[in-house]
């Protein structure tokens, strides 16, 4: 069951201490190590995963469109191709995996501007980019890989069963990247605008639309993870905000 562990990458920036997670793969982490390979190996298991259960939008419709005309240009991250999809769904939420694949719910699509997505997918970038995605994967496949007692890491095609892939979903929507990590990937968001000629308040603008959005009883339900339980959306808005009217941009 992968529904619930899409918010996986796609961000969660609540607070959460991954700390005793860590701990708790500590044992197997000292038993055998994951090269970047093996990781982009099993994002790439995770992915073909996720995107059988979903409805992913051909690249005729308008959705997908859309997408590629505010992200086309953007093939790679580093040395990572990125390939771009939009996944039919109420749902608010996007995420990078660590294969280079950008999933956006076309619920995120209708609720923002073309400036305010291409910030949100920065924003993404930025973790790939950070390889905070990576590390996430590391760290969650340490900690089902405890669980169920496997002792190497197998590149295997379909050696990691179904269940272990869900599993790996809840840990990875559990370990959640930290505050730095999402400070860092605002930041990144906001460096992404500039470059590119975006307007500088647009990441502060898509926090504003999430928070307004998680406030309101209607479609609460809808906010996944991504910036829906943190307490601290407000001051990530407030940071960002800053750092513009830092660079001498003014809100508009
Ligand atoms: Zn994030």
């Amino acid at each position: 069951m992968l529904g619930a562990a899409l918010v996986l990458s796609g961000c969660t920036s609540k607070l959460v201490d991954t700390n005793a997670a860590i701990q708790a793969g500590a044992a197997v982490v000292q038993a055998f190590t994951i090269t970047d390979d093996q990781v982009a190996s099993l994002c790439k298991q995770y992915m073909a995963e996720s995107d059988g259960q979903n409805t992913k939008l051909p690249a005729s419709n308008a959705y997908m469109q859309r997408l590629t005309r505010i992200m086309g240009k953007f093939k790679n991250i580093k040395e990572l191709n990125v390939n771009y999809a939009v996944y039919q769904s109420e749902t608010i939420n996007a995420f990078a995996s660590g294969d280079g694949s950008v999933r956006v719910y076309s619920g995120l699509m209708d609720a923002m501007t073309d400036d305010e997505l291409f910030a949100v997918i920065g924003h993404e970038l930025g973790h790939l980019k950070n390889k905070d995605v990576r590390d996430a994967y590391r760290t969650s496949y340490m900690i089902v890989a405890a669980r169920y007692g496997i002792s190497a890491f197998s590149q295997t095609a379909g050696a990691i069963s179904q269940g272990l892939l869900g599993d790996l979903g809840q840990a990875l929507a559990t370990n959640a990247y930290s505050r730095k990590q999402e400070f860092e990937a605002d930041a990144a968001a906001y460096q992404f605008c500039v470059a590119n000629g975006v307007d500088p308040f647009a990441m502060y603008k898509a926090l504003n639309v999430l928070m307004r959005l998680n406030g309101d009883s209607q479609t609460q339900s809808k906010v996944l993870q991504m910036f829906s339980t943190h307490p601290d959306s407000a001051e990530r808005a407030a940071r960002i905000k800053a750092m513009a009217e830092a660079d001498g941009y003014r809100l508009k």
